[in-house]
């Protein structure tokens, strides 16, 4: 029998993670099946419990979930417990559920370089935290932004990180807002400082708006499918001790060019 893993969240239906992660399995010659697993919040830990006993092994963890998941684990990696959010469960075989947060990892991988000096962070929700965390565990300046300011301010403090409301030019500027999300999505209201790497945490069919404000620009541009990739690629190697295939991943997750 296959060994599963799956990616709960609540929706989970637009999941690219399925096509990405049984790439990397079978790159690798293993025999793991991932499945998508939508869960509303009140079944969320019955089905933990029960996946548990159903021949899972691990399980990434999405919208609207990743605190649930912190507040069940067993065990948590530093990076989890300092994020306050889980992303990746892995099940034991003495029964315990231990979490992790690749998001963090996974996004410094997609920048593949250190962290320029500064870095505007625009948002304030789950995504917004593991950025802001990881770039400031990794040396960099950072400042949040929020359209609800007391928001960015609260974040700011947990973490120890800068925030403002009228924020100037930086060295990368990552979007953890949802705007972008939905096609049409208009980007006033964000400050969209310059910047020489912009990272757009968002992803869809084709370029967000954010990505194509920022390549008419001539920034570098990493964009959400990146990360993505890194993240899953992170969670494939804790379940699994294995190299991950990035390439064959991203291939995977990538819309075919039109
Ligand atoms: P979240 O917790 O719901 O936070 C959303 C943030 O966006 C909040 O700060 C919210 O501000 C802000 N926002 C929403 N609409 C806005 C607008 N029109 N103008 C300005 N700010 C706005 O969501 P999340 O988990 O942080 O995720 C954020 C985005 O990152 C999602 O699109 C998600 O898909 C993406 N993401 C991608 C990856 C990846 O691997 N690529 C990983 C994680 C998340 P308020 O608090 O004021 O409402």
């Amino acid at each position: 029998m296959s060994t599963l893993a799956g990616v709960l969240g609540f929706p989970v239906g637009h999941s690219r993670s399925p096509a990405m992660m049984n790439a990397g399995f079978g790159k690798l010659g293993l025999d793991w099946r991932y499945l998508k697993l939508p869960v509303p919040p009140e079944r969320f830990e019955q089905t933990l419990r029960a996946l548990h006993g159903s021949g899972y092994r691990g399980a990434n963890v999405t919208i609207p979930h990743k605190v649930a998941a912190h507040d069940l684990a067993d065990e948590l990696s530093d990076t989890a417990r300092s994020i306050g959010a889980v992303n990746t469960l892995s099940f034991r075989d003495d029964g315990g559920i231990a979490g992790d947060n690749t998001d963090a990892g996974g996004l410094l991988d997609a920048l593949g370089e250190p962290p320029p000096g500064t870095v505007l962070v625009l948002g304030a929700g789950g995504a917004a935290r593991a950025a802001a965390w990881a770039l400031a565990q990794a040396g960099a300046e950072v400042t949040l932004w929020s359209r609800t300011p007391k928001r960015a301010a609260e974040l700011a403090a947990g973490l120890g990180v800068g925030h403002s409301e009228r924020p100037g030019p930086s060295d990368l500027l990552v979007n953890a807002t949802s705007v972008g999300l939905r096609p049409g999505d208009s980007l006033e209201g964000l400050p969209l400082v310059d910047a020489r790497v912009v990272v757009d945490l968002v992803y869809g069919a084709g370029p967000t708006p954010v990505v194509r404000w920022a390549e008419e620009r001539g920034a570098r541009v990493i964009d959400g499918l990146e990360v993505l990739v890194r993240q899953g690629a992170r969670s494939l190697a804790v379940w699994t001790g294995e190299e991950p295939p990035v390439d064959s991943m991203r291939r995977a997750v990538f819309p075919p060019p039109v």
